[in-house]
């Protein structure tokens, strides 16, 4: 009862699509949900516990409540018994978590098994991949808990060759993974993708990986808000933490309702992070922005002519790459890069880049109405892989996050190592729990210009050579 007068308190303030985590001082404050189809799809939120109104004391707090934060909390609380306090500063999962493709693939960050081998040697790239492997093994134990719904569609991820040039390093990547993972993909060529799977015309073969589930993306967040409260974490939105002081080991953290005074504290902000919240946090990740759109419902002859007779999460080979696939109620969700800057996404220049990757797939789709078009801020880190980690031994402070735009299976997984570390155990010896995220040092305040020629040699690179 409390929480619902709260909540009617507590009007949600405009949602602003031009936000910008490079410019903009604070993620906002109760911002309402980017509108997403997710958003427009997933029902009533399940309850939250309103905004901070006094100042409280909680043993852990968890700073951001998209996939991480609220994994962080539900491991909390069953593995360790501690019941965290989450401050989000907008709505329930606001960032990231309801703004993704939904595309469960069995990665962590953004490079392929041969890249970390090259990183780390063969030893270190194993059992790297034995985390991911327990983390699908995790992911899919909370989807498949019965506890909420996020409309599974599994069966694995096609990884499509979008030129025949593409091939022969798509062939060595499953050769590796086969032999040298024991992870049994599969190619298949041309003729049986267009036969079998879908009549993606830019298509040269594919990779299929077993492991792959589409979910609903909001209903995911919304399935992991009540778990964790369920579990006994307070969960509160429209409390951004916007000022931070740590004394004799106390860690003071203002919101606009009142101070929060913690002992630990997660942090789980991603590309949603602003430079000021925490020296330890300052320009470590590269927001990056990606976006979406979801076709209206496509026709039985739309259907037929694109030859979709599968529901796989699909992902292209271009390093700029597209996410796609058929949603269960028959409409196509296609995704990828975006504008450099916030002031600059609503440019009509990004989305018609996006349509023309979709047109080129899938000509029969020429002009089809979109229902849906958003994006959002992706946090890519200095060397592409993600962090879980407590950078200062001296204080208690953690943070998970730089998953590159590959966070909604390894979230979970993510999370939970981020509440095994609050909780006091020692972090795994593999390199993402072994050092901080790295700084982009001196080139900090020339990322953007970087960016752009970086987007103007990768079109080239994937487009024309
Ligand atoms: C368009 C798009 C498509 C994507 N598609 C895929 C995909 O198909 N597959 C995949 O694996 N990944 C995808 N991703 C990435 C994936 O969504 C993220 O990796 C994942 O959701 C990260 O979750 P998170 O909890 O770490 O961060 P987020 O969900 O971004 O949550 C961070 C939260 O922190 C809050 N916050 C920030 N600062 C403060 C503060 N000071 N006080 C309180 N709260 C604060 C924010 O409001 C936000 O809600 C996509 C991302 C985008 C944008």
């Amino acid at each position: 009862m409390l929480t619902e007068l709260t909540q009617a308190k507590s009007p949600k303030n405009q949602y602003d699509p031009a936000y910008d985590p490079m410019v903009d001082e604070s993620p906002g404050r109760y911002r309402d949900y980017c509108p997403t189809y997710w958003i427009a799809t997933a029902g009533d939120p399940p309850q939250d516990d309103g905004p901070i109104t006094a100042d409280i004391d909680a043993d852990v707090v968890v700073i951001g409540s998209g996939y991480t934060g609220l994994s962080c909390a539900i491991h909390l609380a069953k593995e360790y018994g501690i019941k965290a306090t989450v401050l989000e500063a907008n709505s329930v999962a606001w960032g990231c978590s309801t703004r993704n493709g939904g595309q469960a693939q069995i990665s962590s960050g953004r490079l392929k098994r041969s890249q970390w081998i090259q990183r780390w040697g063969v030893d270190v790239a194993r059992r790297m991949h034995a985390e991911v492997a327990e983390a699908f093994d995790l992911f899919r134990s909370l989807i498949y808990s019965g506890e909420f719904d996020c409309d599974p569609q599994d069966g694995g991820h096609l990884y499509i060759a979008h030129k025949a040039k593409m091939m022969p390093a798509l062939e060595a990547e499953s050769h590796l993974l086969n032999k040298t993972f024991g992870y049994r993909t599969r190619i298949v060529g041309r003729e049986e993708l267009h036969r079998d799977y879908l009549r993606d015309q830019e298509a040269a073969g594919a990779m299929h990986e077993p492991d792959g589930v589409g979910v609903h993306a909001a209903k995911l967040a919304f399935g992991y808000l009540a778990m964790a409260r369920r579990l006994g974490a307070k969960v509160h939105p429209g409390s951004p933490v916007m000022g931070w002081q740590t004394r004799g080991g106390i860690h003071y953290l203002k919101t606009p309702g009142g101070m929060v005074r913690a002992r630990s504290v997660a942090i789980a902000t991603a590309a949603y992070t602003s430079p000021g919240m925490h020296h330890l946090t300052k320009h470590r990740l590269m927001p990056v922005l990606s976006n979406s759109v979801v076709t209206r419902p496509l026709t039985a002859q739309e259907r037929d002519a694109c030859g979709f007779k599968t529901r796989l999460v699909l992902t292209d080979t271009r390093t700029l790459r597209h996410y796609y696939r058929l949603l269960p109620d028959g409409r196509v969700q296609i995704g990828s890069r975006s504008a450099i800057t916030g002031a600059d996404a609503d440019n009509p220049r990004h989305l018609s880049l996006l349509v023309e990757g979709l047109y080129r797939k899938f000509p029969a789709l020429r002009g089809i109405k979109l229902d849906y078009s958003w994006w959002g801020w992706v946090d890519v880190s200095h060397d592409m892989m993600p962090r879980i980690f407590q950078p200062d031994p001296g204080q208690k402070i953690y943070y998970a996050m730089g998953y590159g735009g590959n966070g909604v299976m390894y979230s979970a997984q993510a999370g939970r190592r981020l509440a095994q570390l609050v909780a006091g155990e020692p972090p795994i010896d593999l390199p993402i729990f072994r050092s901080p995220l790295p700084s982009h040092g001196p080139l900090t305040p020339f990322r953007r210009i970087g960016q752009r020629a970086m987007y103007h040699w990768y079109a080239l690179k994937d487009e024309k050579l």
